[in-house]
């Protein structure tokens, strides 16, 4: 490991990285996911990217699809730079396009679209005039694959220095492959699951074409991660971050622990609406389990009190949580300050941990089309900017799946590296109308009752989200013979790989059985559960 004195370096200076250009496509993002499976890092910048803009020298170039035509008066274009800079291209589709744009301005519409499955039919060159590297692409793979097409335009000729390495029976030039300089095209998607060889196509070229060593594990990150939090804070330097109890602030949390200790400081705001003992249980974790410097502020009375008679709008509900959530935690912040400030530890705090994860940074930066202004990541996480912090964000480089491993390897608990995603505003918006003390009770033990049958039936893994919500209406009932006029629970659970579409979950009956009886039965003020059966769209996950 590094020493605390060594230069903060970013992964794409000390890992071997496969640059994504992206032209916008909706898949580029998992080229680079596919790479980082496969243990080689990669990260997507915009088309427009210029190379001589970088700190660091990617092994190879990836140039995404995209919804443009390369003939396009307006059409993106890449930095001509990167096809003088030695290194290997791959382009994918409009890449493909672009590549063959560059080369000879021999793209147009085709007659026929192209979009789902296709055949492909490998051509081998040997060792012939192209030279063995131009067979390397498709290396291992057989000479007839399943692709997954999605294109209008197609190549009129092979541009000059070119030769064919693969045909669909409507795009003669599917594959591509330049004679001298390794320069590759292909039309179809390897990046997607429909495509079953893609992604040995792209070891093939990371590894093989590119040479890039396949060292991206989250053994080496957390060691270098660590060396660079060092680096950055200094030795005095001190960093507070909100905690949750989820996945990411939680790995967040840790790995400040395991580079700084106890120079950084976790507050948890109790706001009233978390879930049954949550504050309890997070507080154990975090600080018995995991060794983190922890703050636990209880505001739960200053949060209900201010959402005491909403009722009309859940926005309201969101803004008094969030604006109330920043007030506590700069009172809070300033408290640790000057308590850090007269120990002898410390200089000031003058760092925020935020827990952003690579999806956050690429939505900020995808290329959105040739008008289209590029966004600015939202990184103070709504917090004012005269609390002058500086920001950390240790995970900015990760996907959510490489976050877990992450856990894992630190030492978290199965349990909370695998823990459903939880809203911010927390149950206020799982409990339709007023939020009260007695109606957070009654969606708190509701809610309890259903994650531990979850749990129990082994489906926790299975569902993304799930959680008891509480519908703001009587129906009748008959509970010991007298008539009662009391509230109702609605169960959700969703499917979901992205949580931009979702679908409930196909519980069977004895399991709705059992959790309609138990929550009926233990949880007083309910008579009546239902389960939501509304996809993602036209629902959307939360009630509110
Ligand atoms: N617009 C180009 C076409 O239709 C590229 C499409 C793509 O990259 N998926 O051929």
């Amino acid at each position: 490991m590094a020493t605390d004195g060594s230069d903060p370096v970013p992964p794409n200076q000390t890992f071997d990285t496969i640059l994504v250009l992206d032209f916008g496509s909706q898949y580029s993002h998992l080229i680079t996911r596919r790479l980082r499976e496969l243990n080689v890092y990669s990260e997507m910048l915009p088309c427009t990217q210029k190379l001589s803009d970088l700190s660091w020298k990617p092994k190879g170039v990836i140039l995404s699809g995209g919804p443009y035509s390369v003939y396009w008066p307006d059409a993106p274009h890449v930095d001509p730079a990167v096809f003088e800079s030695g290194v290997p291209i791959l382009g994918i589709c409009y890449g493909l396009q672009e590549i063959a744009w560059h080369f000879g301005k021999n793209v147009l519409a085709g007659e026929k679209r192209e979009y789902g499955h296709a055949y492909l039919k490998v051509e081998r060159h040997g060792d012939g005039e192209a030279g063995g590297h131009v067979d390397t692409l498709f290396q291992g793979l057989e000479d007839d694959m399943e692709v997954w097409m999605s294109h209008g335009d197609k190549l009129s000729h092979l541009p000059d220095g070119f030769v064919t390495v693969a045909t669909t029976s409507n795009a003669p030039f599917a594959g591509m492959a330049h004679k001298s300089s390794k320069y590759y095209g292909i039309q179809f998607h390897p990046e997607v699951t429909h495509t079953p060889q893609g992604k040995t196509l792209l070891k093939n070229f990371a590894v093989d074409i590119c040479q890039a060593r396949t060292d991206w594990t989250m053994g080496k990150f957390v060691d270098q991660e660590i060396a660079r939090i060092r680096a950055l804070v200094g030795e005095k330097g001190q960093v507070i971050g909100a905690v949750s109890g989820g996945v990411d602030s939680t790995v967040a949390a840790k790995l400040m622990q395991e580079a700084i200790g106890s120079r950084f400081h976790a507050v948890l705001v109790d706001n009233g609406v978390l879930r049954l003992n949550e504050a309890k249980q997070v507080k154990e974790t975090l600080t018995a389990g995991l060794g983190i410097n922890l703050t636990v502020i209880d505001a739960s009375d200053r949060f209900l009190g201010r959402l005491k008679g909403v009722t009309d709008d859940p926005e309201k509900k969101r803004k008094i949580i969030g604006n109330t959530f920043i007030e506590v935690f700069q009172e809070t912040a300033k408290q640790i300050a000057a308590d850090a400030h007269d120990s002898e530890r410390a200089g000031d705090i003058e760092w925020l941990l935020q827990g952003t994860l690579y999806p956050d940074v690429i939505e900020s930066i995808s290329f959105k089309g040739p008008s289209a202004t590029i966004k600015t990541h939202h990184n103070v996480g709504g917090l004012p900017k005269d609390m002058n912090l500086k920001l950390i964000e240790p995970l900015r480089e990760l996907f959510k799946d490489e976050v877990r491993e992450l856990g894992t390897k630190l030492g978290i608990p199965e349990d909370l590296v695998w823990r459903h995603p939880f809203p911010g505003p927390g149950i206020a918006i799982r409990i339709l109308g007023e939020v009260t003390p007695e109606q957070v009770r009654i969606a708190r033990e509701a809610d309890n009752i259903f994650i531990e049958e979850i749990k129990a039936a082994g489906l926790y893994r299975n569902i993304s989200q799930a959680f008891a919500a509480l519908l703001p209406v009587k129906a009748v009932g008959v509970m010991g013979d007298k008539r009662v006029h009391d509230q109702v629970i609605a169960l959700r659970a969703v499917e979901t790989s992205d949580f931009m579409t979702a679908d409930w979950y196909p519980f069977d009956g004895a399991f709705l059985k059992k959790v309609s009886r138990r929550i009926v039965n233990e949880v007083n003020g309910v008579c009546r559960v239902v389960y939501d059966i509304t996809s993602k769209p036209p629902g959307t996950i939360e009630m509110e």
